[in-house]
């Protein structure tokens, strides 16, 4: 093992994987209620975004973006169309495309603090660690990039407390996902977009975990009465290719202009091609109804099966993003069902998080639940 030691990993290879399931190299089959951390939610080599991919793949692989790259301009045609937002920016990771929001966001006003949240998750750039409310992430690596403050989530008066004449924009998450799953009160929500606007600022919501169908809606915000005026997305937005998205209103073009930003291979055309044949399934209303009535079958089963259990605190669910609150440490829970063929995902100490794909079947969703019930109920 020459790799650094950055992740704690499973002992699981994976050998292939199809929909919801995984196959390892001794041939054992798992059900897949991780997505890769929230990113396959189509389920694994979906065959129309296989093929998307596959075609490109006969084309070209990249040519940089000192080309015209009219697969980027379908991709963000798409997500304009299915949104407020008027301009994206292409990179490759959700922490990329959180970096370019901010960058966008001070240049845009002039002004430096970005105010988050307690238990946030933004990524992992010196940027984005600095957005992230949690020390654990910023501990051991010296001076953060100054001019973040955190309030507390689902708290208004604690953002209203931390507005002053230098804030540039406020950044949440609409459901904080690594944080633990915390939906955001309509309450809230709706206060922070009527204080941004008050006081001349921006309003970012990081749509990484949340965005692409994830809650039942194209974008998570869409649950709220909010049109932030910048968003950022990646994850399911290539299913497993990797491309991350700024998107921001039209006001804001001309801040980033030609050398402002930029990334060699943001928009590269193979993650085009993957997110071109993901949007135009999930931005279906008929394939975003199936994902609510599989959200709502999924709820019916957790709170019935999993919610009676001892050792479940509560359960907090926003579509097909589900926290399991647990009385103590859930490492070993997330270890047992792993061997017993469920993979799940946790967020923090005592949250199991299911991020199923959400092609999954009610079959798989059974299958999960008594897997789970099973887990926990001995736990
Ligand atoms: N923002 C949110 C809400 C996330 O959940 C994540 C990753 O888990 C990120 C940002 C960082 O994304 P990436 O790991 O692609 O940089």
């Amino acid at each position: 093992m020459v790799l650094f030691p950055t992740y704690n990993r499973f002992p699981l290879s994976v050998q292939s994987a199809t929909g919801a399931e995984i196959t390892d190299i001794n041939g054992k089959t798992y059900v897949d209620f991780g997505s890769g951390i929230g990113v396959c939610n189509l389920g694994h080599c979906h065959p129309i975004v296989q093929k998307a991919v596959e075609k490109q793949l006969h084309l070209y692989w990249h040519t940089s973006n000192l080309y015209e790259n009219p697969i980027q301009s379908e991709v963000a045609a798409q997500i304009t169309t299915h949104s407020h937002g008027d301009y994206v920016f292409f990179c490759n990771s959700g922490a990329e495309a959180n970096e370019a929001a901010i960058k966008l966001a001070r240049k845009v006003t002039g002004k430096e603090t970005i105010i988050t949240f307690q238990q946030s998750f933004h990524g992992r750039t010196f940027a984005t660690m600095a957005a992230t409310g949690q020390e654990k992430v910023r501990e051991g690596f010296g001076p953060m990039l100054e001019k973040f403050s955190y309030a507390t989530f689902n708290d208004l008066a604690s953002v209203e407390q931390l507005i002053d004449e230098n804030t540039a924009a406020v950044m949440l998450e609409v459901v904080q996902g690594e944080g633990g799953v915390h939906p955001a009160d309509h309450e809230f929500i709706e206060g922070v977009a009527t204080l941004c606007k008050k006081n001349n600022i921006l309003l970012i919501v990081d749509e990484i975990q949340t965005g692409i169908g994830r809650t039942g809606k194209k974008f998570g915000f869409e649950h709220y009465q909010i049109e932030p005026d910048i968003f950022t997305l990646a994850k399911g937005l290539g299913n497993g290719l990797p491309v991350g998205a700024m998107v921001a209103k039209a006001a804001y073009k001309d801040h980033f202009g030609p050398g402002s930003h930029g990334s060699t291979f943001g928009g590269n055309p193979l993650a085009m091609a993957s997110a071109n044949a993901v949007l135009q399934i999930v931005f279906e209303d008929a394939f975003l109804d199936e994902v609510e009535a599989k959200a709502s079958y999924l709820q019916e089963k957790l709170e019935k099966e999993i919610a009676p259990l001892a050792s479940v605190q509560a359960i907090r669910q926003k579509g097909m993003m589900v926290g399991i609150d647990c009385d103590k440490s859930v490492a070993p829970i997330v270890t047992q069902l792993l061997e017993k063929g469920l993979l799940v995902l946790s967020a923090g100490d005592t949250v199991v998080r299911l991020l199923p794909p959400l092609i999954v079947t009610e079959e798989e969703i059974d299958e999960a639940i008594q897997l789970l019930k099973v887990v926990l109920a001995t736990f």
